[in-house]
């Protein structure tokens, strides 16, 4: 008897330990607006085109709107697989504008066109993602389907907002608001290792 629960202990340490998910709250998550889960239907991948997570949480902790909250990810996951979460997924993020009422959000830590984000000479994402990065998202995105099943879409936040602005240093050349995840991102890894569909639902907001 003894044994058999010291076993399910080790293998629960091993196998919590892979999946384990750091709880990392915003400052002003409560603030969010709260939703039903049941409502979710899409997750949407980003990278934080930031250098590392802790350049990513003080973007994310960054005050920006009258309600005393800022612009964030639901999940945060660094380059060798490690996950924070910044906000509670019955909490609305600002991630994809019109997007985010029924969406959850995986921020990738990678470059991105950092730090030239809108100079049109300097138009390309420029970092791989690590496997061990996709990985973690694999796991992490099959546990939130598990969590949540009404979740049947992915996309990305380039898919979502494929808004142009003149660019840094010339007004007349214009630039993709958003490039991310961009042209790195192993969609067909995603789609092969979970149920997703990376078609864009209904708009519902
Ligand atoms: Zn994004």
């Amino acid at each position: 008897m003894k044994k058999v629960f010291l076993l399910s202990l080790l293998l629960c340490l091993t196998a919590c330990a892979s999946g384990d998910i750091k709880n990392h709250k915003l400052p002003y998550w409560n603030k969010l607006g709260e939703r039903y889960t049941a409502d979710l239907n899409m997750i949407v991948i980003h990278a934080t085109e930031l250098t590392d997570m802790d350049e990513a949480r003080e973007y994310g902790e960054r005050v920006l709107y009258e309600s005393g909250t800022g612009a964030s990810g639901h999940y945060y996951i660094d380059r060798n697989g490690s996950i924070e979460q910044y906000v509670p997924d019955n909490r609305i993020a600002n991630h994809t504008s019109g997007w985010n009422k029924n969406t959850l959000s995986i921020e990738l830590i990678n470059l991105g066109r950092y730090p030239n984000w809108y100079h049109s000479d300097h138009q390309i994402m420029q970092e791989p993602y690590p496997q061990e990065q996709i990985d973690a998202l694999i796991i992490l995105l099959n546990q939130m389907i598990a969590n949540h099943p009404t979740i049947k879409y992915t996309q990305g936040h380039e898919d979502l907002d494929t808004r142009k602005i003149a660019s840094d240093n010339d007004p007349n050349i214009m630039v993709d608001r958003k490039m991310d995840p961009g042209n790195h991102f192993p969609w067909d890894q995603i789609l092969a290792n979970t149920p997703l569909i990376k078609v864009t639902p209904e708009k519902e907001e």
